[in-house]
Formats: structure tokens, C-alpha cells, sequence
């Protein structure tokens, strides 16, 4: 049996960031498996099947992409930015972690650039000294744990990039992580709100984070939350390396 599935990163939109082992990937496949926006990024090719499924599919997904690949097919799972940040990568290990006749399948997960490494370029090197990463989806998680964690992330004065930040199912969340991130920090506190980076719909902007309102953000929007230390300097945003302070 030849077949495998490997599950990459799309990058954040532009063909471009699309890495140099990813397209081979693509280029060599006989399936791709994915939710629709994505499997569409990919240009098509003749003799290639697709499936698209619907974005709440990731475990029906996964388990095609294994079905076919057990039978022999080259299957590539797509998601977008890196396919191990809050993407399929863990989706196609929990499913074989509860069906061992798939745990011989061939797997290999290629790197992307996630959403976070495009919006910092975009702005400067915001991310540039220790910062966590955090998913606003409460999906998967009690909320309240979300803000254990941000709370965890501010009082040690790290940076902060928020996935997920606002949709249209859960629309609280982000206001209620502005609300606390503006009782919790300093009003001129740097943000960064990139949307759609790297795709024609980009917008860019880095404000303080008391003019920050929740309705600036969408799914479409990564949030960068600096740290007490995040500047500016000219039109760029950054955090410096250096703390002296514990
Ligand atoms: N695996 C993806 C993240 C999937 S979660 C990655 O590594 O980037 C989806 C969230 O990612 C979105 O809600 C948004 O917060 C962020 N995102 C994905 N693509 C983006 C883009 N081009 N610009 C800004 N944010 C993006």
C-alpha cells in the first residue's frame, strides 16, 4: 500500500506563502481533503478528487482522509496558516487514537505560516519577545478558562495573539476579553488588528488598546495584544528583547 495522508499548512492566503514542500505535496496528491475556502485556495488539477466539507466536519474529514488513504490514496488535508495551530493536525491524531486500524496509516504533517507570523511582519515584531497564543473559541473549552489564561498571559507581561477573536455565533467573547484586558493594563497599550493578511481583503491597523472596540474584529481578524513593553518606533510596532525587571 503507497498511500499516506499528509495534512499542511496553506499559509494565510498568498500563493506565495504557500511553502516550497507544501505545493510538492499538493502537485503529487490524488485526494484533497478539506473545508470548502480552502480546498478552493488550491488551483485544480485533472485527475485530482476533492471533498469539501462543511467547517464543523473535522472529524468525518479526518476519517475520510484515513478511509482513503488505508485504501491507497495520496491524500492532502488542507487547512489554512500551520495545520497544527488550532487546525486539522490534532483532528487526524484523535482519530486515530480511537480507531487502531488506522494508526498504520503513513501520516506527516508539513508547517505552514500561521495567521500569527503574518499579521506580526505586518506591523513590525510585535511577537518579538515571549508571548502565548490563545484560541477566544469556546468550542471546545470552558470560557472561563479562556480568561485564566489571558489573565495568566497579562500578569506575567507577555504578549498575546488571540485566534478565532469574534464570530457570528459568539459574539461576547472578544468584548468580554476587552473588558478585562482594558481594567487589567495600561489605556495606551498597543493592538494590532490584522484581517484577512496576505489575501486581497487585508487591513491592517495598531491602535491603544483603550480605542479598541469589539466590533473592529471578525473570524477574519487575528488580535496581537503587545506587552507593557510593545512601542512603536516610526510606522512600525515591536517588543523589545531585553527585561530587566522580574
Ligand atoms: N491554522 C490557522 C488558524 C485557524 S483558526 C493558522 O495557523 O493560521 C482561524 C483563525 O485564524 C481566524 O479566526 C483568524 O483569527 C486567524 N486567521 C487565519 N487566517 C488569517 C488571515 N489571513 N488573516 C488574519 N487572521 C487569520
Amino acid at each position: 500500500m503507497s498511500g499516506y495522508v499528509k495534512v499542511v499548512g496553506l499559509g494565510p492566503g498568498a500563493p506565495d506563502l504557500v511553502t516550497p514542500e507544501v505545493q510538492r505535496a499538493l502537485d503529487d496528491a490524488t485526494d484533497i481533503v478539506g473545508y470548502g475556502p480552502y480546498v478552493e485556495r488550491v488551483p485544480r488539477r485533472s485527475g485530482v478528487r476533492t471533498h469539501v466539507s462543511d467547517n464543523r466536519q473535522e472529524r468525518q474529514r479526518a476519517q475520510l482522509a484515513l478511509a482513503l488513504a488505508a485504501a491507497g490514496s495520496r491524500v492532502v488535508v488542507v487547512s489554512s496558516g500551520d495545520p497544527g495551530v488550532f487546525a486539522m493536525a490534532s483532528v487526524v491524531f484523535e482519530v486515530m487514537d480511537e480507531h487502531p486500524q488506522w494508526q498504520r496509516v503513513a501520516v506527516q504533517v508539513l508547517p505552514g505560516v500561521t495567521a500569527m507570523l503574518a499579521a506580526a511582519a505586518r506591523v513590525g515584531a510585535p511577537l518579538g519577545h515571549d508571548f502565548c497564543v490563545i484560541n477566544l473559541s469556546d468550542n471546545l473549552k470552558p470560557w472561563s478558562l479562556v480568561e485564566r489564561r489571558v489573565v495568566a498571559a497579562v500578569d506575567t507581561d507577555m504578549a498575546l495573539a488571540l485566534y478565532n477573536p469574534r464570530s457570528t455565533a459568539r459574539p461576547e467573547g472578544f468584548r468580554r476579553v476587552l473588558e478585562l484586558l482594558q481594567r487589567r493594563c495600561e489605556p495606551a497599550r498597543w493592538v494590532v488588528l490584522a484581517r484577512a493578511v496576505y489575501t486581497p481583503q487585508e487591513s491592517v491597523r495598531s491602535l491603544p488598546l483603550c480605542q479598541v472596540s469589539a466590533d473592529m474584529v471578525d473570524m477574519r481578524t487575528l488580535v496581537i495584544v503587545g506587552s507593557s513593553r510593545t512601542k512603536r518606533v516610526g510606522p512600525f510596532v515591536y517588543t523589545p528583547r531585553q527585561v530587566t525587571t522580574a
